[in-house]
Order: C-alpha cells, then sequence, then structure tokens
C-alpha cells in the first residue's frame, strides 16, 4: 500500500460505515488530491479523432501516462457564446459541429458522462472574473471529443466543458483560466483546445508551412519558454505574423487559459511540434506532470 492509499486506509476508521463519498467530503474535498497537470491540445483537422497519425498517436500516449482524473474540463475554440457557461448536464451528447467529412466521422460517439450539479456549481463559484451560468443544452464539441476519443477511448470519466464569451478581452480570458487553478487540486483535468496559428484561408495542399505561421509559433514557443504570457495576451502587438496566424482568435484563446495555470513550480513540455496544412499549428502543451 503506498502513502497516499495507506493515509486515506487509516483515516477511513473513524468513519466506517459511511460511503466513500461521504467520507471524502467529511475530509474537506478531495484533500489528498495531488494537482492535475494542464494541457493545451493543437486540434487541428477532425479526422484526427478516428485517424492513428502522429498527432493522435501522442494524444494516446498522454492519456496513458496521466493519473486518471476525476473530471475533465474542455475549454474548446468550438463554444462561443454570449456570457461564460459551464455544461452541467448529466450526459452530454456528442456535437458534430463540422461540414464536408466522411460518414464515419459522424457517426463517431464519445458517451463520456456528465458532472454532478455540485461540481459544476464550485467551477462556477471558482470563477470570479465573471458571471458563469450553468447550461443544459450544449454537449461536448468536436474541440473536446475529437481529442479525447484517442486520449480517454473509454469515455469513461464525467467530461464539461467552459464556454469562451465572444466579447471578452484576452485579458478576460486570461484571468478566467488563473481562476480555475482550484480545480486542478480537485482532480479535474483542464484542456484548453484550439490552435496556436489557426488560418483556414490560408490552407496549403502541398502541406509547405507558410513563412508567418512559422515564424508566429516560433515566436510564441519563444514567449512561453521565457513565461512572458503578458506578451501573448497582447497578441495583437506582436506584428504581421500574429495577426495572419490569428485571424480570428477563437482557437488561440484555449492556450491562454492552459498558460494561466501555470504555477512556477509546473513543468512545461511541448509535444506535436509541427504546422499542418501550412496554416494549422499543432503545437501542444502539457504542464506540470
Ligand atoms: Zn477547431
Amino acid at each position: 500500500m503506498d502513502r497516499k492509499s495507506f493515509i486515506k486506509a487509516s483515516m477511513l476508521i473513524p468513519f466506517l460505515g459511511m460511503e466513500i463519498k461521504d467520507f471524502e467530503e467529511a475530509l474537506g474535498e478531495n484533500a489528498l488530491m495531488e494537482k492535475m497537470p494542464v494541457l493545451f491540445v493543437g486540434h487541428g483537422n477532425p479526422m484526427n479523432a478516428i485517424m492513428p497519425n502522429e498527432y493522435s498517436k501522442k494524444w494516446k500516449a498522454i492519456g496513458e501516462q496521466l493519473p486518471t482524473p476525476k473530471a475533465i474540463l474542455c475549454v474548446s475554440a468550438h463554444w462561443q457564446t454570449r456570457g461564460t457557461q459551464v455544461t452541467a448536464m448529466p450526459q452530454p451528447k456528442t456535437i458534430h459541429d463540422f461540414g464536408g467529412f466522411p460518414k464515419s466521422l459522424f457517426e463517431v460517439e464519445y458517451p463520456a458522462p456528465g458532472i454532478s450539479s455540485a461540481l459544476a456549481q464550485k467551477t462556477i463559484e471558482a470563477i470570479k472574473e465573471v458571471h458563469v451560468t450553468k447550461d443544459f443544452e450544449w454537449g461536448l464539441d468536436h474541440g473536446c471529443w475529437s481529442v479525447l476519443k484517442p486520449m480517454f477511448p473509454k469515455a469513461n470519466i464525467p467530461t464539461f466543458q467552459l464556454s469562451l464569451d465572444y466579447l471578452s478581452k484576452p485579458e478576460t480570458h486570461f484571468k478566467i483560466g488563473m481562476q480555475l487553478q482550484s480545480l486542478r487540486q480537485k482532480g479535474v483535468l483542464i484542456i484548453g483546445s484550439g490552435n496556436l496559428v489557426h488560418n483556414l484561408g490560408k490552407l496549403s495542399h502541398e502541406n509547405k508551412p507558410h513563412d508567418w505561421a512559422i515564424e508566429f509559433d516560433e515566436l510564441a514557443k519563444n514567449k512561453i519558454l521565457e513565461g512572458n504570457f503578458a506578451s501573448l495576451v497582447g497578441y495583437k502587438g506582436l506584428g504581421k505574423a500574429a495577426s495572419l496566424s490569428i485571424p480570428t482568435n477563437e482557437h488561440y484563446l484555449p492556450l491562454l487559459y492552459t498558460l494561466a495555470l501555470k504555477q512556477s513550480s509546473d513543468s512545461l513540455q511541448f509535444f506535436n511540434e509541427s504546422i499542418d496544412m501550412g496554416s494549422i499549428s499543432m503545437r501542444s502543451l502539457l504542464i506540470g506532470a
């Protein structure tokens, strides 16, 4: 028995007769939980969900490497709303929010359970920066499930999403990200899912990365390594390569949530460091693993 299990077992004695869930609550929720890592995943082409390739193979490997989360919170590029919302339904549906892909992709289901209304409430209470409301309509969009399908194929971990308010400034998104820190301690794996460079109007069928895409991807990598997140929040001041890489910011903003959660003691690793289809950076980050 390892140290944590021993402590847990020995503390159980005074609570004999209680359900484990009640016991954990009596202890003060997840008092023995280690801080979960945080991810930013460049999701790219929705077909990555079902095509074994260099990207999805890495997602699978990360799923095998990480401790099993108690819940997964996705901040996906594909859920933009007026105001910030958190999904709170018991069984989120799989949303096929794309067009022009093979039938096999539309048939994919990711039937992960939703979260308890208590965890939705805790998420809302953690976020002081803005007023957050519960949503019972959305589900899991492909920014979330296309990554989770290879990463956690059993679909048995409660999963929920936090929306991006399309009227909020990048600074506000970053501050909301910071306020999610307490969820890591509760065993929640937070995943920002988007793409650091994302310009669908400039896709290259020769798969040759544009110079400006390479330039901004490198610049962002260096800012991340320097810990200069403020300049990434202020990406509009980073020149022409930035504006070509971020023509609209919904795929970029999830990165800010992930960076906001990095504490000085957290490790940082990049993975899938390549540019797909000329104008989509797949660069991803694993923090605190
Ligand atoms: Zn996308």
